[in-house]
């Protein structure tokens, strides 16, 4: 009886977020497409245009304040000054700016949000590596604007890889092809499938595969295979991915989010993974925009449970290389937002809770043995000042078997966050 009144209480608690959000929104989709622009220093952020998709694919409880702080953020407020809505993001272009290009450049950079009933405020910020706003951007939003395209068309061709089951919100991914042809659309669905199982065998996926859809969006390509700098290959592929980003051999990235976006309208995915019909080595995940990475690399399986972490998760890179080309680029006075790195600024926020009582901070990496949840010194691309969780994760290297603790838990909160009303 007891358990029955708790449950019908739940229901209740379910049903009024749910009305929240029905107040305010629409079960549509309002894509707003920004250019990010500029110089280190003197960054702008400028509207491309605006469009409708037939549904929402996001979630609609926890509606006002990210899990995660990221790069930059998306903010709807009612005119009244109510946040009706929020969304984190990171952009490649945070990591230009980190490394202090001064040629100027720009970035595509769409963003979703939940088609309003009435006027709304959106602002939209791009945040420095000190989390200071480098750039906003604040707009009214008129749902009823004749301008704001409708996408109402069917979408394109797609295949349920993994389907989940969960009697709630699903979280879904889409899987989109880059660089197969026309004629390898067989070979795409079946690596897709694959990049899924990999996911879903790595706690805590295994233990969320239900609330996870994995959509495999058939998107060819002119030719076979992605551009390779390196080697002077440049071929003309879906989405225009090459390796060499920022002349590092194996970060393979890709410019055209607008495309992917338009690749996945009226598909029920908010997350992005792109697989590259490629041997080479590489891969890239960033935070709310995708996963990119080499299917036909024999570390596959690894690196796109890797990148997914960072695009998913916003997890940190958990490894440094001195000289790389990202080198000692996080502020050493500043907690990073990522969940799996600390700088000991503010480490009661993250994975202490983790720890055996007595663990030495740091931890010695020859006691790592008596303590797998620890503060080893090394990550975020520094060898001095940023501290992960464990001697060895999934965002470590591609030998690890598995996510450090960390990771696993900052994982399972951020699946409970998309599908699950929390307190
Ligand atoms: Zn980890």
């Amino acid at each position: 009886m007891r358990i029955a009144i708790a449950y019908a209480a739940l229901l209740a608690a379910a049903s009024s977020w749910a009305a929240d959000f029905s107040q305010a929104f629409t079960d549509s989709t309002l894509r707003i497409d920004y250019v990010l622009s500029g110089t280190p220093g003197d960054v702008s952020i400028g509207l491309r245009g605006l469009s409708r998709h037939a549904h929402w694919a996001g979630r609609k409880h926890n509606l006002e304040k990210p899990l995660y702080a990221g790069n930059g953020d998306i903010t709807v407020t009612s005119l009244d000054g109510d946040t009706l809505y929020a969304q984190s993001f990171s952009s490649l272009f945070n990591e230009w700016l980190d490394l202090g290009l001064d040629v100027p450049s720009s970035a595509e950079c769409p963003l979703l949000v939940p088609m309003p009933r009435e006027k709304v405020k959106v602002t939209a910020r791009l945040l420095d590596k000190r989390h200071l706003p480098a750039a906003s951007i604040e707009h009214i939003v008129d749902p009823a604007d004749i301008l704001i395209r409708r996408r109402d068309q069917k979408p394109l061709t797609h295949t349920y890889v993994h389907r989940a089951t969960y009697d709630g919100p699903h979280i879904g991914v889409a899987i989109l092809a880059e660089g197969y042809a026309a004629d390898e659309m067989e070979a795409f669905v079946s690596d897709a499938s694959a990049a899924s199982e990999a996911i879903l065998s790595h706690s805590p996926f295994d233990r969320y595969a239900d609330r996870i859809d994995f959509i495999a969006v058939h998107t060819p390509s002119e030719q076979s295979g992605v551009s390779v700098p390196n080697d002077g290959d440049w071929l003309d592929t879906a989405f225009g991915s090459h390796f060499s980003t920022f002349y590092s051999d194996r970060y393979l990235t890709s410019p055209a989010l607008f495309k992917m976006y338009d690749a996945v309208a009226n598909i029920p995915a908010q997350h992005l993974i792109i697989l590259a019909n490629t041997p080479e080595y590489g891969g890239g995940g960033i935070f709310n925009a995708y996963t990119l990475t080499a299917s036909k690399h024999a570390a596959f399986h690894p690196v796109v449970v890797h990148e997914f972490g960072h695009s998913f998760g916003g997890l940190a890179d958990e490894y440094f290389y001195t000289g790389d080309t990202f080198d000692n680029t996080y502020p050493l006075d500043i907690e990073p937002w990522e969940p799996n790195i600390t700088t000991l600024t503010d480490f009661a926020s993250k994975w202490e809770g983790l720890l055996k009582a007595g663990t030495p901070i740091p931890t010695p990496a020859d006691s790592a043995a008596a303590y797998p949840a620890g503060v080893y010194e090394g990550g975020g691309y520094s060898a001095r000042g940023v501290y992960r969780p464990a001697l060895n994760c999934r965002m470590r290297t591609n030998d690890s078997p598995a996510f450090c603790p960390a990771c696993t838990e900052a994982l399972a909160r951020i699946i409970r966050f998309y599908t699950e009303p929390l307190d």
